[in-house]
């Protein structure tokens, strides 16, 4: 079964009434999302433009970039394996399970194992793979693939988790979104301490540290990376940048492609293992190289935002799980980049994803690395991707069609490939379509075709889906992510005019999100009432934080180490960031990390002068640090019918005092 198959899938899609709903209440908030956060940005295609030169230039220079990356990946004490395809990749995964006697992986998500259908491979050999990131969590228990790349089950209602979690997990039902997510919260907390192995996906790599950056909302992430004994990191080989700038540079633009956020709560830069801690590094090829050398290169370009699927028409009617091949299996990566590089990495059976695109150009519009994916499509279309490379240099693209069909594609692809002319042949076909609509009586063509028995020309439409989709985005609505509920501080905050700027700055952003702001001369004090007021007797502290003899005075017991069962966890912040609202916490004695992660409730101590404007003024602080997380607010989840909760698995409050 094949071209029937598709239509068929496609068409289950549509009628499906559940599916266009949460498929609606996805994309739709996204787009908007997208749009509000690009406002706080200046300069947006001049940093498009920027970031598709860094990326252009590491996938051109990428021999050189990899070796750079191993070598200081290595000295940091990582062990850096590369496998050439899925099958070495999977067995390299299994060695380190076997040495290490594991049994129970905890996983964060990460596209390349779904590329490489990691889980099953492990599942056979008796090991057990628990998905820790909400929206995994639920696909997994469906024994789904995920629908989406950034929000896994954006195809499913509410109603079907609560009585997905009654089936498999025993509780009464409930579409109560914060219950559903405080459920998954209790199970998965015991899978992050009892895993063998944490195993997570890589946003970036840094050829110049050698580190890791992930970015994660629910914490999940960092639970994954730092408790178990055993980190194995699954990356692209293409996924590399050259250095922090050009990582701070990524990272303004990822999370707002995204999620619609300024910066993902958590955004971890891992240089070295923890303590008694072994960490691993799968770097794969499975077809990137070949992708490299053939007419799709600038798809590795990609940063895996899923911004291309949320502005789909197409995508937007169809969800992930109509994206299959032609042994009818579900493509790991759907939409737009979905449809290059599916067939791109896994060879001919995705090349007929291609046909689900209407080239209109929204991709590229809001591509934050700007790939020309129209492009791209139209060369798959016309059987140049690297799996059918021989047939086109045999010459037999576009094969079985007539010379009138292969003249008028290439005029399409003519006019799909350069966006000017597309954007003139839509205002042409506009003044066709409202020319002769009053005439579309007797414009039937019946002898032709069976459409002009049924169908009236379509209404003039007034302005092209290009035009329409610009003003959409910039109309600016706000999204639940970028603009969620603000929550009044419960200590005093000076009065604006009285503080710099960059501190106002940074209480509006973090407040914004959900944090909250304390600013006391003498923050033990402050803190000590903040934990009577809660109750609370005992603390998770890093050292030179708070006066331990005025803590101890209080009746407040505290401990350096990680204690899951206690509730608040006090850490000092090495800076903070105005424009975001984040602070940055780094690894040291007391295990701060983890005092950051693992309590309901997390304390920053932040100097007001250790605040910086932004991101790239921060970075050379975590340089040469072993590990660092930068958390912008609670830790939080719009997994289930884009419903923001806040609290999954890292802290449900932030606190931070500004001395
Ligand atoms: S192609 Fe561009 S828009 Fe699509 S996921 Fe990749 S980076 Fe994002």
């Amino acid at each position: 079964m094949s071209k029937t198959s598709f239509r068929q899938r496609i068409q289950e899609s549509i009628n499906n009434e559940t599916l266009q709903i949460a498929l609606d209440n996805n994309t739709e908030r996204r787009l908007k999302g997208r749009a509000v956060a690009f406002q706080s940005i200046p300069n947006l295609d001049e940093r498009r433009q920027r970031a598709h030169a860094v990326r252009a230039d590491v996938i051109e220079h990428l021999d050189e970039y990899l070796a750079q990356f191993i070598s200081k990946s290595e000295d940091n004490g990582v062990i850096v394996h590369r496998a050439k395809d899925a099958a070495e990749a999977i067995q390299i995964t299994l060695n380190v399970a076997r040495q290490t006697s594991a049994r129970l992986i905890a996983k964060s998500k990460s596209m390349v194992s779904e590329e490489i259908e990691l889980n099953h491979a492990l599942e056979k050999e008796g090991i057990q793979v628990i998905e820790t990131d909400l929206g995994e969590y639920i696909v997994q228990l469906r024994h789904e693939r995920p629908s989406h790349i950034i929000t896994p089950a954006a195809h499913l209602r509410k109603e079907q988790v609560g009585e997905l979690f009654q089936e498999k997990l025993g509780i009464p039902y409930t579409t109560d979104i914060p219950t559903l997510t405080a459920t998954a919260r209790k199970v998965l907390r015991e899978v992050f301490i009892k895993a063998d192995i944490g195993l997570s996906g890589v946003n970036f790599g840094v050829a110049e540290t050698g580190g890791i950056c992930l970015v994660t909302n629910e914490g999940n992430g960092r639970m994954v990376t730092t408790l178990p004994p055993v980190h194995i990191a699954l990356m692209g080989m293409e996924r590399i940048v050259p250095n922090l700038d050009d990582l701070a540079l990524m990272l303004s633009l990822l999370p707002r492609s995204a999620t619609g956020q300024k910066l993902t709560v958590y955004t971890q830069l891992l240089h070295k293992p923890f303590k008694n801690q072994q960490r691993h590094i799968i770097l794969l090829d499975n077809g990137r190289t070949r992708l490299k050398n053939s007419p799709l290169k600038e798809s590795l370009y990609c940063i895996r935002c899923g911004a291309c699927l949320n502005a789909c028409p197409v995508f937007r009617e169809l969800s992930g799980h109509a994206y299959i091949g032609s042994d009818l299996s579900i493509a790991p990566y759907p939409g737009p980049i979905g449809s290059v590089i599916s067939p791109g990495l896994l060879g001919e059976n995705y090349v007929q994803l291609a046909q689900a695109s209407s080239l209109c150009g929204a991709c590229k519009e809001v591509c934050p690395v700007d790939i020309d994916l129209p492009k791209l499509l139209t060369r798959v279309r016309a059987d140049m991707s690297p799996s059918l490379s021989g047939r086109r240099a045999a010459g037999e693209g576009g094969a079985g069609l007539s010379p009138a069909t292969k003249f008028g594609l290439q005029i399409f692809a003519r006019v799909a490939t350069h966006p000017m002319l597309y954007a003139a042949s839509q205002k042409f076909a506009a003044l066709g379509t409202f020319l002769f609509a009053p005439f579309s009586q007797w414009l039937r063509l019946p002898a032709f075709t069976s459409w002009g028995y049924s169908k009236d020309f379509p209404r003039f439409a007034g302005k092209s889906f290009r035009e329409r989709f610009s003003n959409k985005s910039a109309e600016g609505e706000s999204a639940d992510w970028s603009n969620s509920k603000s929550v009044k501080s419960g200590s005093a905050i000076l009065h604006s005019n009285t503080r710099p700027l960059s501190d106002v700055q940074f209480i509006n952003e973090l407040t914004a999100l959900g944090g909250l702001v304390h600013s006391d001369q003498n923050p033990t004090l402050a803190v000590i009432q903040l934990l009577k007021s809660r109750g609370v007797d005992k603390i998770h502290l890093e050292p030179n934080t708070l006066d331990e003899i005025i803590l101890r005075a209080a009746g407040i017991e505290f401990t350096r180490q990680p204690d899951p069962q206690i509730l608040v966890g006090v850490t000092n912040a090495i800076c903070g960031l105005a424009d975001t609202g984040s602070v940055l916490i780094v690894d040291g004695a007391g295990d701060p990390l983890k005092a950051s992660l693992l309590p309901e409730i997390h304390i920053a101590i932040l100097k007001s002068a250790d605040i910086f404007p932004s991101l790239p003024d921060a970075m050379h602080l975590v340089k040469n640090i072993s590990a660092a997380v930068f958390i912008t607010g609670p830790s939080r989840t719009a997994d289930i019918e884009m419903t923001l909760t806040i609290g999954v698995h890292g802290p449900k409050e932030i606190h931070v005092f500004l001395t």
